[in-house]
């Protein structure tokens, strides 16, 4: 067997934006993903569905996995002759360790390549409006951690030297030791009034920057209690934020929104929750698990009804499967129950026949008023109301539902049960996610909850919960609109 490489990667400081083109083709041409903490949110999205990934990061500073176990678990990959992706926060070679592990991999004879990433130190200060160079104000600048090796002594840090750096200066962790650097760096004869900033969170939604000086940074950091991760950038340059800030802090910005919908769906409306500024957490309370079934001969049918994303996604694997494509739908019609259903018909080359207006079965019904249909094919959950297949049996069509998948409940963990309880906002997609959610974990008193429909919304009020907001539009789109106008109305 051929020996395996291993990647070191940088996925950037944490905007999806900021991974490189070839970041995303290795993670997504990965066997093996081992990766840190400080990543970006979607970082793992593209990567193939057999791929391992493995959490190697570490908490709070405190190791979780040690850094031979993670070395050791390269090695023994690349040796099985995988492709392994070793993807950290920022960039590989600054202040990752990757060094090291590289040097590891060379005492193999392993072979590695290195991928450099945005790192941190640039991007928050950039994301802040902080050149960390500016022509007449700092000519170099100098990256440097705050964070000393407790087990060394304390002078692994030249103080005297980083004081009479002719430049900017920018650290790395260390937000603990904020006012222990700022007297150090007065102490060796750095100006105390010199400008200096702390940038929490930089480029990730919730981005806080303080500008202060070098005396007053860390007494300013403590009072808006600036948390890790965060950098800190001592020098001129700092001054110019106040007039290069560009970053909008978008409508949603402080506002926690929890999403609901299976794991596999939850990422485009995370991003679009995230673009407005919004912290998302996915509580996916619901699972879709594919049923093997045989798609009868679609030939026979003059009506072909979808009432769901998933269902055209596994109608469409399961006519693979059969040796069959969208040319098996030849000839009959086709309705989408909403617009997401619509989209997905799109994405295998189809243009759904009948959409309605309001995207509930009911909805689907009223536009097939008067269309003559014989014999249909509801393809669905399972589990799914039977509005649409009682109605046009009423009507005197034939109709055969085929079960595509069910939706089970998935199991959520503490800290999502935790954050759902703190949560500003609890967003609902469907029945299934209220009833499989409530069954498990419960919003706080706090909460606003937004529904996505009126079918959704019954389920809550059958919980003995109002939603406070219901999407006039009933899909993801309409869903988003809705909880924005309910964020700017609120204060
Ligand atoms: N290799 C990384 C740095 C790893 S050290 C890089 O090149 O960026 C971890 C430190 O990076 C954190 O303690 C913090 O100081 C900084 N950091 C990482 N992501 C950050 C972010 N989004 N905003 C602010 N600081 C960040």
């Amino acid at each position: 067997m051929s020996a395996g490489r291993v990647y070191f990667v940088g996925a950037g400081p944490g905007d999806p934006g900021l991974m490189t083109v070839r970041a995303l083709e290795l993670v997504a041409g990965a066997d093996v993903i081992l990766y840190d903490r400080l990543i970006p949110a979607d970082a793992l999205a593209g990567a193939r569905p057999g791929a391992e990934l493995r959490y190697v990061g570490k908490e709070g500073g405190g190791p979780s996995v040690a850094q031979e176990e993670i070395e050791r678990a390269m090695i023994a990959h690349a040796r099985e002759g995988k492709t392994v992706v070793r993807l950290k926060g920022g960039d590989p070679f600054v202040f990752g360790r990757g060094g090291e592990e590289a040097l590891a991999l060379v005492a193999e004879g392993i072979a590695f390549e290195v991928v450099p990433g945005v790192t941190a130190g640039v991007a928050a200060a950039a994301y802040a409006g902080i050149p960390v160079t500016h022509r007449g104000l700092a000519s170099a600048v100098a990256l440097v951690t705050a964070h000393e090796d407790p087990t060394k002594d304390e002078h692994s840090i030249d103080w005297e030297a980083l004081a009479r750096f002719p430049g900017t200066l920018v650290f790395y962790m260390g937000v603990r030791q904020l006012e222990r650097l700022a007297q150090r760096l007065i102490g060796a004869g750095r100006p105390p009034s010199q400008p200096a900033a702390i940038v929490e969170r930089g480029t990730l939604p919730g981005q806080r920057t303080v500008i202060a000086t070098l005396e007053t940074l860390a007494e300013r950091a403590a009072a808006e209690a600036v948390r890790a991760p965060a950098i800190t950038i001592v020098g001129d340059v700092a001054g110019l934020a106040e007039q290069l800030a560009w970053r909008e802090r978008g409508v949603l910005a402080a506002r926690t929104v929890v999403v609901t919908r299976a794991r596999a769906q939850a990422g485009s409306m995370s991003s679009r929750l995230r673009a407005l500024g919004a912290q998302v957490v996915e509580a996916p309370a619901i699972r879709i698990v594919a049923r093997t079934v045989a798609v009868p001969a679609l030939a026979e049918f003059d009506m072909l009804c979808l009432t769901s994303a998933n269902g055209v996604e596994l109608l469409f694997a399961r006519l693979a499967e059969q040796g069959l494509d969208a040319r098996a739908l030849a000839g009959v019609r086709v309705a989408a129950i909403g617009s997401g259903t619509a989209s997905a018909l799109l994405g295998h080359g189809v243009i759904a026949d009948f959409v309605p207006e309001r995207f509930v079965a009911e909805g689907l019904l009223e536009a097939l008023e008067g269309v003559d249909v014989r014999r249909a094919l509801v393809a669905r959950a399972a589990d799914a109301r039977d509005v649409l297949v009682d109605g046009l049996r009423a009507r005197g069509a034939e109709v055969e539902v085929l079960a595509l998948y069910d939706t089970v409940a998935e199991v959520l963990d503490a800290a999502t049960s935790d954050a759902l309880a703190a949560a500003d906002y609890v967003t609902f997609t469907s029945a299934s996610t209220v009833r499989f959610l409530l069954d498990q974990a419960a919003p706080g008193p706090q909460a606003r909850l937004v529904s996505i429909g009126p079918i959704t919304s019954a389920a809550l009020r059958e919980r003995g919960l109002e939603p406070h907001v219901e999407a006039e539009r009933h899909d993801i789109d309409g869903l988003v609109t809705a909880l924005v106008a309910d964020a700017t109305s609120q204060p």
